[in-house]
């Protein structure tokens, strides 16, 4: 028998870690386990399932088989002990936070990164008084050094980071985490681990939004965390009370959309390079955010952990700033005019009035945001009609 961790990484996301063939029915595909709830054969049994004397089902938001599946393939493919699926990104980050921090405690925090895991942090802050110390990607490693006296209890990253694409070096920062005995956790979600694989690179967990590119199709919200054995565990407890659970059929549909993922991941990655290229070389373009560009800032860090490719994520500033981003997002016709990212079609949208408005003007420009910044989302559609449109709308401006 062939030990699937020793498959390459195209074959691991396509099968594996384990035959999905069913065993009652011998069905090909995991099947979806459409239930709330499992019956016991007798009192005493449901007794020992929920002592944990025997193994089983319960109750779907405390287990799934469906929902299991997925949480052991996404470890699988980050290299990971263990893993937890969720209703959402943001139920995996909310889940994350309560099961390792606790009040007074203090936890860093890499700036940029999504606005919604920021409006997150500030309720957490003002209600249960977490502290949040945001330190720039840009030299985030120098910058850590400097709480070696009194570490927190949770380094947090995100890189490459929503929305502006910069990188924090995720193996210079874990050496630090590591000699302090603090977990680092990596939000992955941009780079997927076709891209990037924290874990090898010395992180504790990853979380992911597989709204994004590992469903891939636009069609569930969901979130998961992955990672070592002993700090899944202590989130685990928290999944569990707090609810977040996903439902099988969403698990479902992101097992069937990560049968792909290598595919569409190399296709999102080489359509950004040529729309970032195409961007870059545009009189009308002030700048282009995207880590495969060599005039990238942390280009070198970018190359040394991210692999056969930088995902699908670009953002760029024109020369016209807001005003005339707001006015190329309307003159669009082949770009889809919406939030999210990672869906097999192209997305735009402008993150200081959406995926970013939590961000007050000031802090806005505190993290970094440039205010004119707009965000593209490369599809998988062939790239000349992405570059074509883009060229017709700038046009116009
Ligand atoms: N992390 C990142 C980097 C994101 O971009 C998002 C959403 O856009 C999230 C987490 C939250 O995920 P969800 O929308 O699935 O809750």
């Amino acid at each position: 028998m062939i030990d699937p961790d020793m498959f390459r990484l195209d074959t691991k996301v396509v099968r594996g870690p384990e035959e999905e063939t069913d065993p009652t029915t011998h069905s090909h595909r995991f099947p979806i386990y459409q239930t709330s709830t499992f019956v016991f054969e007798s009192a005493e049994q449901g007794g020992r399932i929920f002592s944990g004397q025997e193994e089983g089902y319960v109750y779907t938001r405390l287990g799934n088989p469906t929902v299991k599946f997925l949480a052991k393939k996404l470890a699988f493919l980050e290299n990971a002990d263990l893993g937890i699926v969720y209703s959402s990104g943001m139920a995996a980050i909310l889940s994350t936070i309560v099961g390792l921090v606790k009040t007074g405690d203090t936890v860093i925090v890499s700036e940029p990164f999504y606005g919604g895991t920021y409006s997150l942090f500030k309720i957490l802050a003002d209600r249960f008084q977490i502290k949040f110390r945001y330190i720039k990607c840009n030299g985030f490693h120098q910058h850590l050094k400097e709480f070696t006296s009194n570490p927190p209890a949770l380094v947090y990253i995100e890189t490459p980071a929503n929305p502006t694409l910069d990188i924090v070096d995720i193996e210079e920062t874990a050496k630090i985490t590591r000699e302090w005995g603090v977990p680092l956790v990596v939000d992955n979600t941009f780079a997927t681990p076709i891209h990037q694989r924290p874990l090898e690179l010395g992180a504790n967990l990853v979380i992911h939004s597989l709204t994004k590119y590992l469903n891939g199709h636009g069609d569930v919200i969901g979130g998961a965390v992955v990672g070592e054995r002993d700090v899944v565990e202590k989130i685990s407890e928290s999944q569990v009370h707090l609810g977040g659970s996903m439902s099988p059929h969403d698990a479902y549909l992101v097992l069937r959309g990560l049968k792909t993922l290598h595919l569409r991941m190399r296709k999102h990655s080489e359509n950004a390079m040529s729309v970032a290229k195409f961007l870059e070389s545009h009189p009308k373009i002030e700048r282009v955010f995207y880590p495969g560009l060599e005039s990238h800032p942390q280009h070198d860090i970018a190359k040394k952990q991210m692999h056969d490719g930088y995902s699908g994520m670009v953002s760029f500033i024109l020369k016209g700033g807001r005003e005339a981003g707001v006015k190329l997002m309307n003159s669009l016709e082949v770009w889809t005019l919406a939030v999210s990212l990672g869906d097999t079609d192209s997305l735009i949208e402008h993150p200081a009035s959406m995926t970013h408005s939590s961000y007050t003007t000031e802090e806005l420009e505190q993290a970094g945001i440039p205010e004119g910044l707009v965000r593209l989302s490369v599809g998988i559609e062939d790239v000349n009609d992405l570059i074509e449109d883009l060229e017709h709308a700038l046009k116009k401006l």
